[in-house]
């Protein structure tokens, strides 16, 4: 695949998201940039010689897509999904000419223009967005690439079967077709019978359209076997560190490490009110602290319900305010724990998708909420 991109697109990275200096920040998000690689490495090796993309919307799962993308390149990557047309303009300044992104949602009417001005390719998937494509190719007097998307049941992005049967050849006119996909809805169940199913209408769906290379994985369908492989695979969450086999032991390597700044600590006697609208009150003499992160960092107010140091727990106390948390420090010897210390809230002790679990929500949800206050410290480049 070759991207047809503008050459004067520039070819530098961008450099770290960082905007705020470790001394000064709150908290302190480290994105391991070499675990990345190495989970990228194990589900090539799962995929023996098939293709495998890298998934990069919501800003590469809220850890930086220009810097995923980049480590990602390093090892042979050079095919990228995006859910947005803005986050494919964006990556693609930031990685230049070269790399095939495409755009998972597909164009909105009228933005034809800035994705072929981009050399981003649509996930084309609708009969309405294909004729569009074809008419932007006409206008633009050459062939432009694009990805056929089909529902093979998941009923929320690509074109329903009655569409694709109704479609005439000449509708691709103009349409260089890179790729057949779809996308499944319960991949991380395995025995789910949904799984097979929507492999068998992927199967009869692509029969009716121009031979192209197919893609039908994602994180979890690499692990459903190879009949789900394809010539591509597109996993996101996994190169992440979330676990692609719930219930089982993580194949993957962590990738994120999220730890919080001591901005206080104090005692309190017995009877004391902890918190906003004091929901806590203390059963006896506690030593806490207070932490500089907060549910404006996407620490949901229902998230984790501890923060860990030196492997003690320390559980929260109170409600979780909008840029802070209180924890009851009293399990670790007086003085131990001062201001500036780091707990740790996401990482040896505290896995993304045990803070998921705390909060009643997956892994993607506690990742993509991460916020923008933090220090990000990018390693193993
Ligand atoms: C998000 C997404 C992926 C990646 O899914 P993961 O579960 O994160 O691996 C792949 N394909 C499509 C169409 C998606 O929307």
């Amino acid at each position: 695949m070759i991207s047809d991109a503008k050459e004067s697109l520039p070819q530098t990275v961008a450099a770290s998201g960082s905007t705020v200096s470790e001394a000064a920040a709150g908290a302190i998000l480290t994105i391991d940039l070499g675990a990345i690689r190495e989970n990228y490495r194990r589900l090539k090796a799962r995929l023996a010689g098939v293709r495998c993309a890298g998934v990069l919307k919501a800003d590469g799962y809220g850890l930086g897509a220009a810097q995923v993308a980049s480590a990602l390149i390093k090892e042979g990557c050079d095919i990228f999904f995006v859910a947005l047309l803005g986050e494919g303009i964006a990556l693609r300044r930031a990685l230049g000419a070269g790399p095939d992104i495409f755009v998972l949602n597909g164009l909105p009417p009228g933005s034809e223009s800035e994705a072929v001005a981009a050399g981003l390719h649509p996930v084309v998937n609708s009969a309405a967005q294909l004729k569009a494509w074809h008419e932007s190719a006409r206008a633009a007097g050459r062939k432009l690439p694009a990805a056929i998307q089909v529902d093979s049941g998941m009923s929320r992005l690509g074109m329903p079967p009655a569409e694709v049967e109704a479609l005439t050849k000449d509708a691709f006119d103009g349409v260089d077709i890179r790729l057949v996909m779809s996308h499944l809805a319960c991949a991380d169940e395995p025995a789910n019978p949904a799984n097979e199913a929507q492999r068998l209408a992927f199967e009869r769906l692509r029969g009716m359209l121009p031979k192209a290379p197919a893609s039908l994985a994602n994180s979890s369908g690499i692990f459903l076997g190879s009949s789900y492989h394809y010539d591509l695979a597109r996993p996101g969450a996994a190169l992440y560190g979330i676990n692609p086999t719930p219930g089982e032991t993580n194949p993957m390597l962590p990738v994120v490490r999220l730890q919080a700044k001591v901005a206080q600590t104090r005692s309190v006697e017995e009877g004391a009110g902890i918190g906003y609208g004091h929901t806590y009150r203390a059963r006896g003499p506690l030593r806490l602290a207070t932490i500089s992160l907060g549910y404006a960092d996407g620490w949901h107010r229902r998230a984790a319900s501890a923060a860990w140091f030196e492997g003690v727990r320390l559980p929260f106390v109170g409600r979780v305010s909008m840029d802070s948390i209180i924890l009851d420090i009293s399990a670790l010897p007086a003085g131990r724990l001062g201001e500036g210390n780091l707990v740790e809230l996401i990482g040896p002790s505290q896995t993304v998708d045990d803070a998921a679990g705390h909060a009643g929500t997956i892994g993607y949800e506690i990742l993509t909420s991460l916020g923008a206050r933090f220090h990000r410290r990018y390693v193993g480049a």
